[in-house]
């Protein structure tokens, strides 16, 4: 029996990844006279994921990142006012219009009427409560948790929080990494709807879901009709 249902936010009801496509495409161009286009992108990437465990996920992190690679690549050469256009990026970033995904506003109120739906996010606090709060689903959701990494324990104090069984929650998202296989590791059922493009960081090799057992779905709006196929009987 099916109790709660929690979506992901970014890449799952919204477009996120995009975003920082094109910022890299900003920051390559800004970089361009000083270095090939492949180095500035895999230097940004590594620094990018080096600087997760200092200042955790979202733009401001990001920033930091695109402004340490800059001086780096440059030896210091940097300018003041090339250092303000990197800023820029990251200003746009924060100001981006929610482009929500077809179906999503749909689905949600519709599931919200027949189970507990709740959002799980992981990042920035600030950052992501302003998104939800602009997105104008927020009210949908009974609650909405954001956390600064999706693991094992993390899902486990919100099953706690929210008093259901892993046998009665199931999570949909975009990443296998965050969004599925630390819920299968507590009991509990994932949906992975893919999208377009997925963060390097958030990949899983192909070895490690071999024997998990997880639903796919192509899209968001698939999602009443899985669930309702998971509480009735089999016949
Ligand atoms: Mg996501």
């Amino acid at each position: 029996m099916i109790e709660v249902i929690a979506f992901d936010a970014d890449d799952t009801l919204w477009h996120n990844e995009r975003h920082y496509t094109e910022a890299k495409e900003i920051f390559t161009k800004i970089l361009a006279r000083y270095h090939d286009e492949r180095w500035i992108e895999e230097k940004l990437d590594s620094t990018e994921l080096q600087n997760l465990n200092r200042y955790g996920y979202g733009i401001k992190s990001f920033a930091l990142s695109m402004i340490e690679t800059a001086i780096h690549l440059t030896e210091g050469r940097i300018t003041g006012n090339e250092i303000q256009e990197v800023i820029a990026i990251a200003w746009d970033m924060l100001r981006k219009p929610m482009e929500i995904f077809d179906g999503v506003r749909d689905t949600i109120s519709a599931l919200a009427e027949t189970y507990k739906v709740l959002l799980i996010t992981k990042g920035d606090l600030f950052e992501q409560e302003a998104k939800i709060a602009r997105s104008g689903i927020g009210e949908y959701f009974s609650s909405i948790e954001i956390v600064s990494e999706k693991t094992p324990q993390s899902y486990q104090a919100i099953l706690n929080k929210h008093q259901v069984q892993p046998q009665n929650f199931v999570m949909v998202g975009n990443s296998l990494k965050s969004d599925i296989l630390p819920v299968l590791a507590i009991g509990g059922i994932g949906i992975y709807i893919p999208f377009e493009t997925t963060w390097v960081h958030e990949l899983v090799p192909e070895e490690e879901l071999a024997d998990k057992d997880f639903i796919r779905l192509a899209s968001i709006s698939h999602v009443p009709v899985m669930l309702a196929s998971l509480t009735s009987p089999v016949s």
